[in-house]
């Protein structure tokens, strides 16, 4: 009998796992893949309005809350919360927390994520990339713990106690394409905004993203039923802005994107590309 795949995706926050690359996770869902979400913080210094809050004792019980209505409506076989505090944005006090994932050893948190690999034994697993997306800090640390546990978890000498070694096959991160911030960069002021003080908190500078241009190895083009799948798990999101109407430079984004057909893009990390062809499915050459 053929074994059902598995993957997994590590993220920093809940909300990662559907405003990144939600509808690829859908569409392995679909094609029977058992995925799994990784959460490395529960979301603590996201930005709440209080109309939110009703029925919650705190933000970490309201987006648990927001995660799971998410994972269902993904159909994700299962989240895991390595249990760190989410660090804010860089320079916020919360990076200083000492509960904060900014403030654990990066050997620590992937001694944890080395034990769930070889639970969970993934063929396929998935992070952030090296700038963090959008260079928060929590991002960058769950790309580096994972790194660090994917190299590690097929030597038995490595992390000796946290299960017998297993390797996956494949590792990647999810990236933007270049032109795709080039072109949002552009327009935003065109729509009053300023690319330099993007998001809820005004702390993204979108600038920055267009500096590094990572490569695009794997190319997932997405079913219109991926899409839609994902969208709905975005409006569980609400406290974060999911479900709500994108202000301009989206929506025409979001118009030539749907001319071409919507994709998500990969970096591929192991096994290193030996050329420049892009991968269709992120389970080839996966037995
Ligand atoms: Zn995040």
């Amino acid at each position: 009998m053929k074994q059902q795949k598995t993957m997994i995706f590590f993220g920093a926050h809940p909300d990662d796992e559907t405003f990144g690359m939600g509808s690829t996770l859908a569409q392995y869902v679909n094609a029977g893949v058992r995925v799994y979400y990784v959460c490395a913080t529960r979301g603590e210094a996201g930005t709440v309005e209080p109309e939110f809050m009703q029925g919650f004792s705190s933000i970490a019980d309201l987006r648990t809350n927001e995660m799971k209505c998410a994972a269902q409506i993904l159909g994700l076989a299962g989240v895991v919360y390595l249990g760190y505090r989410d660090s804010g944005m860089s320079g916020s006090p919360d990076n200083k927390n000492p509960e904060s994932l900014a403030m654990a050893q990066v050997d620590e948190v992937a001694a944890l994520m080395v034990r769930i690999i070889r639970e969970l034994k993934p063929d396929v697993v998935i992070t952030h990339d090296a700038g963090g997306g959008y260079g928060h800090p929590d991002h960058i640390a769950v790309h580096n713990a994972t790194l660090k546990a994917f190299y590690a978890a097929g030597d038995s000498q490595q992390y000796p106690t946290a299960g017998e070694a297993f390797q996956p096959s494949k590792l990647y991160f999810g990236v933007r394409p270049h032109g795709f911030m080039k072109i949002m960069v552009k327009i935003m002021p065109l729509f009053g905004l300023n690319p330099h003080q993007f998001g809820r908190n005004k702390d993204i500078d979108l600038t920055r993203m267009i500096n590094v241009n990572y490569p695009v190895n794997a190319e997932i083009r997405l079913k219109k039923q991926s899409i839609e799948i994902r969208d709905k798990a975005a409006a569980c999101h609400a406290s974060q802005g999911g479900g709500r109407f994108r202000p301009g430079p989206f929506i025409l984004l979001r118009i030539v994107e749907n001319m071409r057909g919507q994709r998500d893009y990969f970096t591929r990390d192991y096994p290193p590309p030996a050329n420049k062809r892009r991968e269709k499915d992120l389970f080839e050459g996966v037995k």
